[in-house]
């Protein structure tokens, strides 16, 4: 028999390109689940704290092919942890974080793989390079070349209707091939990480190379994220 998580993994499959990268959310969801996740072909997995993450992490260490992606905003004091146990930050919400990563990922074996991520819509609420900040600060990101910084991620404000939505996206996209014509080192910019469960149809629309979801695989989460 197909559990309910196995179902869910292979409806979304069914609806998205196979170059589309799907990362299961997995805050607040338990080690089983995760398992069945895995046993349903999933390999990017995703936390939004370290102190959840961890212990979680290594309950799942039987299972070495998975990749770790952090999606939450990263204190300065987790950094390193965060560097240890994630082979993604989407996270790098300003110039600050990018600089102390860029500094501590001096001993590791492989330039971390990171994506900026950006306020595409302002929203005082949320983590985020606002895009002038964004503009203003790259060429201080291009010396930070101990990361491998992968492209754009971002998080919609609630509310937005769906052409809202799309046209968000889309600004995403125009944003991030604006910096990729600048040719600028270490900068790759071929990631777009933009679509969860409510929105990932209209962000692969938009050219979302990576899909975050978590309810719709998992389930409504009990209490806040
Ligand atoms: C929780 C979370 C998601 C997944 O959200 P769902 O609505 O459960 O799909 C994606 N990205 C980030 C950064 C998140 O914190």
């Amino acid at each position: 028999m197909t559990g309910l998580i196995a179902q869910r993994i292979n409806q979304i499959r069914q609806q998205i390109p196979s170059r589309v990268r799907l990362i299961a959310v997995t805050k607040q969801v338990s080690v089983e689940a995760i398992r069945e996740a895995y046993e349903a072909g999933i390999r990017d997995f995703a936390e939004n704290r370290i102190q959840e993450a961890l212990p979680k992490q290594k309950q799942l260490e039987d299972l070495p092919d998975i990749c770790w992606h952090f999606i939450g905003h990263l204190q300065a004091n987790k950094a390193q942890k965060a560097l240890e146990h994630f082979e993604w930050i989407h996270s790098v919400d300003s110039l600050k974080l990018a600089r102390r990563l860029d500094r501590l990922a001096d001993s590791l074996p492989s330039k971390p793989k990171v994506c900026l991520q950006v306020k595409i819509l302002s929203d005082p609420k949320k983590y985020g390079f606002s895009v002038s900040e964004l503009l203003a600060a790259l060429s201080e990101l291009e010396r930070c070349d101990r990361l491998n910084i992968r492209g754009l991620m971002t998080i919609l404000p609630l509310g937005l209707s769906r052409s809202e939505t799309l046209a968000a996206f889309q600004a995403t996209r125009s944003l991030a091939e604006k910096i990729k014509q600048q040719n600028l080192s270490n900068l790759v910019f071929e990631e777009l990480s933009m679509g969860m469960s409510a929105d990932y149809l209209l962000a692969i629309e938009a050219g979302a190379t990576i899909i975050r979801l978590g309810r719709i695989i998992f389930g409504e989460r009990q209490g806040k994220i």
